[in-house]
């Protein structure tokens, strides 16, 4: 893996990790497990985990939830100097919610070919078409993105 560094703070690793953790705290809680977190110059500034069925909000998924709490922590909706780590790769909507942030950048974990829309099904991160386009890096802490939503749902079958 490569150990390229997001800043002062820690590495992508790391920052995926913290995602990591807040995807297994909402898998306990009856969530599918999927975590993210914003980082801006080191530090985090959005934490978001799935939460669709605690709130019954359709849109409340991870990256939605990080990405309004960084909005409300630097107080504007602008986040052109953050990196929204998240542990699987965002669907339509979240994708579509990165681009209106004006994200600096997206590190995700585990692709989502049913769902993906930053390289699977779509590429909205990168489409000139779209008002602003921001680099990703794919498949950090793949295996153990993808272990933590395999496990959840085998978990739920038995
Ligand atoms: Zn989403």
């Amino acid at each position: 893996m490569s150990g390229s560094e997001a800043g002062p703070g820690g590495s992508d690793e790391s920052y995926l990790r913290l995602a990591l953790e807040l995807g297994a705290r909402a898998g306990e809680a009856g969530e599918v497990p999927v975590g993210a977190v914003v980082v801006r110059r080191g530090e985090v500034i959005g934490r978001g985990a799935n939460a669709r069925e605690a709130t019954g909000d359709p849109t409340a998924h991870a990256e939605v939830l990080a990405i309004r709490e960084a909005a409300r922590a630097t107080g504007s909706w602008r986040l052109v100097d953050s990196t929204l780590y998240v542990t699987l790769e965002p669907c339509p909507m979240c994708a579509g919610a990165l681009v209106a942030a004006r994200l600096g950048r997206l590190v995700f974990g585990a692709a989502d070919p049913k769902a993906g829309a930053c390289g699977s099904l779509y590429n909205l991160c990168a489409d000139p078409r779209l008002n602003h386009e921001l680099p990703v890096v794919r498949g950090v802490l793949a295996q153990e993105a993808a272990l933590l939503l395999s496990g959840w749902f085998a978990a739920r079958r038995v």
